[in-house]
């Protein structure tokens, strides 16, 4: 499959040329000519399979007959809003738009957020055609009228999972109400959820279901893998692992701003370049952090799971949980950024005995055990399948990151469900075992297909049968020494 056989205009061909684009991704190919038809499409897709330019490019191929180079703002209506949960994802649909769309003379602009809102409004008032959005800083600009919909034909909700998670489908539904009714809707989400799918419901019509991942799967060429820890030795056991490890470029996710920052300043002060991104962040402040990590400046981001949304970092080959998320479905988001593309990378996440519930959760979502790994000298104790219950009953104590502008209150915790915590509870105690390679077990479905179809031999060949319960070994804290842990505190 070619992009010259999806029926793209030769303006896009080029801008796509240009890009470096060879064959369309399998996303690519299964929207662009559903939605150049005008038909709505329900897109399932992860970060890093190309759906922006699934979306972008046949979008700008709708628009492209009103392409004018006339100075009247009457001849620039909005005519496609695209709507992202985040900034930085944000940014990036707007860097899409003018890459595919250089060829195209439609005027584009991006709205978010934490900036000055004047230029946002000058450039509005001037005429664009594609505005690229956050809800609520749109929503201020519905408020001083800067902005005006009756033109819309095309609306693209980026990511609608996420804008759940952070509360922003009152205001979803505020800007859809104000939409006129006779339009195309394109959706996509990395999972489909009930609450997605009566969201769709609502905003769709007669869709086109577009999935090339099944529904919550993850990335095959992710190995898993957790080291139980106490809480008050997590941020030891990182440091250890980045000071005996020549792992770079390593994500790490934490659930708050607060301990986002702290434990960047840690590993600060350990000797381990360091730097954080979250939503108290300027948008100059995130940038520069995000371009010293992309640099290599920085060897760790420190992360939370809002400011994380819509990172496009090529080839991430290490992600480490430092907190689980407080959703299941955020574990595969935060994934997301590495094994990309058949390339191979890893999951790694620092499990404390409170979060054991949570860990299950995830499990149950990707439907394979994470293996355990005992780091020695970070042994959590026997207490730490025991704990568990406890954890699970008192968990969700501490609040996600929200961004700014989301005005629900987050969900409350999901409880276990009883036949997940008796089985739990029938887990042996945590004990180590001969050290065993790590397996992925074979999975009941076909897993998504990365674009590049470069998958070296050992991610294809068949898996063979896991015994019942986790494996769990012990390594030699990760090459090099073995500090207590309370001896870089
Ligand atoms: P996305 O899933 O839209 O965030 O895209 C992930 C990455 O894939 C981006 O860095 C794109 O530049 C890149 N990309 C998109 N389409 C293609 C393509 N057809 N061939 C190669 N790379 C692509």
């Amino acid at each position: 499959m070619t992009f010259e056989e999806l029926g793209l205009l030769p303006e896009l061909l080029k801008a796509v040329a240009d890009a470096g684009y060879t064959e369309p991704t399998p996303i690519q190919a299964q929207a662009i000519p559903v939605v150049i038809a005008g038909k709505d499409v329900m897109g399932g897709a992860q970060t890093g399979t190309g759906k922006t330019a699934g979306f972008v490019l046949p979008l700008l191929q709708r628009l492209a007959r009103h392409a004018s180079t006339s100075p009247s703002p009457a001849r620039h209506p909005v005519r496609a809003l695209i709507l992202t949960p985040t900034r930085e994802l944000a940014m990036q649909v707007h860097e899409s738009v003018q890459t595919y769309g250089k060829y195209v003379p439609l005027r584009d602009l991006v709205v978010y957020g934490g900036v000055d809102i004047k230029p946002q409004t000058e450039a509005l008032r001037k005429g664009v055609e594609i505005v690229v959005a956050t809800p609520g800083r749109l929503l201020d600009h519905v408020q001083q009228k800067s902005v005006n919909f009756n033109s819309v034909e095309v609306l693209v909700l980026d990511e609608a999972d996420r804008m759940l998670d952070m509360g922003f489908i009152p205001d979803i539904k505020r800007i859809l109400a104000m939409l006129p009714k006779e339009r195309q809707s394109l959706l996509f989400s990395a999972t489909f959820s009930e609450e997605i799918k009566k969201l769709a419901d609502s905003m769709l019509k007669a869709p086109v279901l577009i999935e090339v991942a099944r529904r919550n799967a993850v990335t095959e060429t992710v190995t898993h893998r957790m080291h139980p820890v106490a809480q008050d030795h997590k941020r030891q056991l990182l440091a250890h692992m980045l000071k005996t490890s020549s792992l770079k470029q390593v994500l790490v996710f934490v659930g708050t701003k607060f301990g986002a920052s702290r434990l960047a300043v840690y590993l600060e002060k350990q000797g381990i370049e360091a730097t954080a991104i979250h939503g108290d962040k300027s948008q100059q402040q995130r940038s520069e952090a995000l371009e010293a990590f992309k640099s290599g400046a920085a060897r760790v981001l420190v992360a939370t799971d809002v400011a994380a949304r819509g990172l496009d970092i090529d080839d991430l080959p290490h992600v480490i949980n430092y907190e689980l998320p407080h959703v299941p479905e955020d574990y595969i988001h935060r994934i997301g950024r590495t094994g990309r593309a058949g390339k191979e990378g890893d999951a790694t996440s620092l499990v404390c005995p409170e979060e054991r519930g949570k860990l299950a959760e995830i499990e149950k979502l990707i439907k394979r055990p994470i293996e355990q790994v005992l780091v020695q000298g970070f042994e959590p104790g026997p207490d730490f399948d025991a704990a568990a219950d406890k954890g699970r009953r008192g968990r969700g104590s501490s609040r996600p990151e929200r961004s700014e502008g989301s005005r629900e209150k987050s969900a409350p915790p999901r409880r276990e469900p009883r036949g997940r915590r008796d089985e739990e509870r029938e887990r042996p105690p945590s004990r180590r075992v001969e050290p065993a390679k790590p397996k992925l077990p074979k999975l009941d479905f076909d897993p998504s297909k990365p674009y590049e179809p470069k998958v070296s031999p050992q991610n294809t060949a068949p898996e063979p049968k896991r015994a019942h319960h986790r494996p769990k070994r012990a390594v030699p804290a990760l090459l090099g020494g073995m500090p207590k842990p309370d001896q870089d505190k």
